[in-house]
């Protein structure tokens, strides 16, 4: 089944949904909420990935850890 040639047959009202968290990540000199530089992504040995960014507002550098999270899944009932 290759789902890319068709995917206008998908019913998008009846599919699961999944929910995960939207992460607004905030300069931590500046509070700014743009999407900073990113310089560099390390993925760690624990699954958690470092990056070091620098803010477009203010310049400032700083370290962004993100951490892996596993999602619950919620279903809704139709
Ligand atoms: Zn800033």
């Amino acid at each position: 089944m290759v789902m890319e040639e068709q995917p206008q047959r998908i019913r998008w009202t009846e599919v699961p949904i999944t929910f995960a968290p939207l992460i607004i990540i905030r300069c931590p000199e500046c509070k700014s909420d743009r999407k900073p530089v990113i310089v560099n992504t390390n993925t760690e040995d624990d699954g958690s990935i470092t990056r070091r960014c620098i803010c477009r507002e203010c310049g400032a550098p700083s370290l962004l850890v993100l951490e892996p999270i596993e999602n619950k899944v919620q279903f809704l009932d139709f």
